[in-house]
């Protein structure tokens, strides 16, 4: 075994994460597979701000961020197939993951121990630009699940504005499942965010957090407010 294999074992286990195979090892266990989309890109926020890669990710039916994926009939269909399948409803296109682009897999958290216990399988695929914007026009018109359980696509936005916003905003939303981890662990492990710029951006987003709740009071407040009146 190489010393590389050795370190990434090491990291899976440090990480509580499972290779492909330790998940597929799980008899009785439901498997979901998502997909980080991503592409390099030369444009520019207002002509001046490099917007670097555009990386896809989905405002899911339930109001969370997300990204495209679904459950697996394990049974009928393997991990990558169940995924395609699950982006052709979603996106609207058909892609080809291959059990290269898996990424990790972990035991969700939260499952309750009578329900079978969920593994959630990440994927990474870098595509062109060209084939991202396919993915976006596809998504709103010839994607099934559009306008119900995807409500649309979003992209990540990757630098930091004057005011401090961009990023950290975005990590500041409500994600579904390990998608914020997932997202935060790509953007260091295919280095498309400085440690550094990544680790302020999260600092800011504890503040915008925190901004958040006070002004979700506010409006709570206002509403009850309303409703005593009336
Ligand atoms: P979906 O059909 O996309 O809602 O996904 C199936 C299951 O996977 C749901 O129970 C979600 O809670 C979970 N899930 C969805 N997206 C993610 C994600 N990015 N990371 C981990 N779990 C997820
Ligand atoms: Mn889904």
């Amino acid at each position: 075994m190489s010393l590389k294999c050795y370190f990434l074992i090491g990291y899976q286990m440090a990480n509580g994460q499972l290779s492909r195979a330790e998940a597929l090892a799980c008899s009785g266990c439901r498997h979901a597979c998502h997909v980080m989309l991503y592409s390099d890109t030369k444009s520019q926020l207002f002509g001046r701000i490099p917007i670097r890669h555009i990386i896809l990710m989905q405002m899911r039916f339930d109001g969370m961020l997300g990204f495209p994926g679904g459950f697996v009939n394990q049974s009928q269909e393997s991990l990558e197939a169940g995924l395609c399948r699950e982006l052709e409803e979603e996106v609207g296109v058909a892609l080809s993951i291959s059990e290269d682009d898996h990424m990790d897999a972990q035991h969700a958290p939260g499952t309750s121990p009578s329900s079978p216990r969920l593994i959630t399988h990440f994927y990474v695929k870098k595509l062109e630009e060209e084939q991202i914007r396919e993915v976006e026009k596809a998504s709103v018109s010839t994607a099934t699940d559009h306008g119900q359980e995807v409500l649309g696509m979003v992209r990540v936005p990757l630098y930091t504005t004057k005011g401090g916003g961009g990023l950290s905003s975005f990590l500041s939303h409500t994600f579904i499942g390990n998608a914020r981890s997932q997202l935060v662990n790509s953007l260091l492990r295919l280095h498309l965010v400085a440690p550094e710029d990544l680790r302020k951006a999260l600092k800011h987003s504890l503040k915008m957090h925190a901004r958040s709740a006070v002004d979700v009071q506010a409006v709570l407040e206002l509403t009850e407010a309303e409703r005593e009146q009336s």
